[in-house]
């Protein structure tokens, strides 16, 4: 139960990321996060959260004392106090992140028409990380080779960064609470996804 997920929203009310209840509680806890009762909007501290009566079947945590409910979201109420969970360097990421873009020409290709180029060639020391790959389509990954972009008379567009989307809002849709369902709604994915 403690390792089970909980929605985490920003001051401004939309959601950023997930964590797990046991990082939820503690982050209520310090006070620097509130549950928020999803049906109400309520919200509450630690003591008034474990006040609440447990119904019976609903989830929750029990101690020696006492039986707190478990907290399915929580806001945080001050900056920077949740570490921004970092996206996952992935084929998958790789391709969101570049949105299906080849990076040195701009085009956008399907994606079988596109390859992961490393900026610096592996055969030079480049490492497999986010700042050193990014997506080039085939006429473009030829016409660099295993050169860097200097090298080749080419040049990114932009430079290659970790992306700063949180990526548990576009994955794991299927595991997702019901009562998370406001707010993470289409209204909330498409807000853009900047720190508070
Ligand atoms: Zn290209």
């Amino acid at each position: 139960m403690l390792n089970s997920p909980t929605l985490v929203l920003n001051r401004s009310w939309v959601a950023i990321s997930t964590t797990s209840v046991r990082t939820a509680l503690a982050l209520v806890y310090k006070r620097v996060a509130r549950v928020i009762q999803p049906e109400t909007y309520q919200t509450h501290d630690l003591d008034s959260w474990s006040d609440l009566r447990v119904e019976p079947g609903d989830p929750c945590i029990r101690t020696v004392r006492l039986e707190i409910p478990v907290p399915e979201v929580i806001l945080l109420t001050r900056h920077n106090h949740m570490p921004r969970r970092q996206v996952p360097f992935s084929r998958r990421n790789l391709y969101r992140r570049d949105g299906n873009c080849c990076q040195f020409c701009g085009r956008r290709f399907p994606t079988h028409e596109l390859s992961i180029d490393h900026v610096i060639p592996r055969s030079r020391g480049g490492r497999t990380n986010w700042e050193n790959c990014v997506l080039a389509c085939i006429p473009c990954n030829v016409r660099k080779g295993s050169r860097l972009p200097a090298e080749a008379n080419i040049a990114l567009l932009r430079p290659a960064t970790a992306p700063r989307w949180s990526p548990c809002l576009t994955v794991n849709v299927g595991r997702r609470r019901a009562s998370w369902e406001k707010f993470v709604s289409e209204q909330y994915w498409n807000v853009s996804l900047e720190e508070d």
